[in-house]
């Protein structure tokens, strides 16, 4: 009978102690914030600690080895060596290549309101500064911008002038997110998201409901404009909040129209939700420049891609809906 009952207690212990390592080894949220490509960037994915540990670390050193080729910033980097050759074909890698060819796609598909030749102008910009190329600076560079002066072939970068400078910013970021999320469905992951400064892929959420995401109030930092719930998507925008000063009344940012080499002025926000982040970064960019009515037309001409446009007039926020964005939206403000 004693012997028993130590049985007993022995069993329920072993159990005890086996139901609370299950216990721990729940998966749960794991997020791991770092900085990079010029923002903080979060993985999180919901898998048991030990290895969300490895496979988040193995996500940031995947996106950082694409920075280190993408970047203009970083010298000798891919793009640091295009932008500073003095022969008019480089070498580039597969990687390099294939995202050019998707710019040129994107270009061509915005009739040159995305275009990387940009570069040239991005890159004399200073926004910690305070710093916009006059109009006369502006009008020796235009002849330099326009994607139709570049070429890929091989594994090299043809420019038809040596002066030519690319500026990836406007589409890397997704194209990373792209990479690394194929990484995690590789390893089986499939609940998650990465968060690169407010450019996202939302893969599922662990419960049923779908994940919620707040749109940035353009002119009000820290206040959301609208709520969407997405889940298998990817959710970008762009804003001319984002890196920007102004003088003399004018708001200098980012976002440059390749036609005119000046900030585009007609709207404040776009977010674009996709499939891939590659190509919602790149559209959100682009209808920035296109304008509301220009930059609607093309998304409701596409499949599966939605935008939620914001501008500004009076210094009264408005904004607008591609065709199916309902099925996102949550609440407007
Ligand atoms: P995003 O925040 O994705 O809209 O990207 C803005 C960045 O894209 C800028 O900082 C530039 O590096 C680059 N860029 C600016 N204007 C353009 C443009 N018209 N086409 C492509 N890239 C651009
Ligand atoms: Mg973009």
């Amino acid at each position: 009978m004693k012997k028993r009952t130590y049985q007993i207690i022995l069993l329920l212990l072993i159990i005890g102690i086996i139901s609370i390592r299950l216990f721990y080894q729940k998966p749960n949220l794991y997020r791991k914030v770092d900085y990079l490509l010029g923002t903080y960037v979060e993985v999180a994915i919901y898998q048991k600690p030990k290895r969300a540990r490895i496979l988040a670390d193995s996500t940031f050193n995947l996106m950082r080895k694409y920075e280190k080729i993408l970047s203009s910033h970083i010298p000798n980097s891919e793009v640091y060596n295009i932008n500073h050759s003095d022969r008019n074909s480089i070498k580039i890698s597969s990687e390099t290549s294939d995202l050019i060819r998707k710019s040129e796609e994107i270009s061509k598909l915005t009739s040159g309101a995305f275009d990387i030749t940009v570069g040239k102008i991005c890159n004399r910009c200073d926004f910690v500064e305070n710093f916009y190329p006059n109009q006369a600076e502006i009008k020796e560079l235009l002849p330099y911008v326009d994607y139709r002066k570049i070429r890929v072939s091989n594994d090299s970068l043809y420019k038809e002038s040596k002066g030519i400078e690319i500026d990836l910013g406007g589409i890397a970021k997704g194209y990373i997110i792209d990479k690394a999320i194929e990484f995690l469905r590789d390893e089986e992951i499939d609940k998650g998201f990465i968060n690169v400064g407010g450019d996202m892929f939302l893969l599922d959420n662990n419960n049923p409901d779908k994940w919620k995401i707040g749109i940035q109030h353009p002119r009000d930092k820290g206040e959301i404009f609208a709520t969407i719930s997405v889940n298998n998507k990817s959710v970008v925008t762009s804003g001319d909040y984002e890196r920007y000063f102004i003088k003399d009344g004018m708001r200098y940012h980012h976002i440059i129209n390749p036609k005119t080499g000046m900030p585009a002025n007609d709207l404040v926000s776009v977010t674009v939700i996709a499939d891939k982040a590659c190509l919602a970064d790149a559209l959100s960019t682009a209808v920035f420049v296109m304008g509301l009515e220009n930059g609607l037309n093309l998304i409701d001409s596409i499949p599966d891609i939605d935008a939620f446009i914001i501008w500004e007039k009076n210094d009264k926020l408005n904004y607008k809906m591609s065709d199916g964005f309902d099925r996102y939206l949550i609440d407007v403000k």
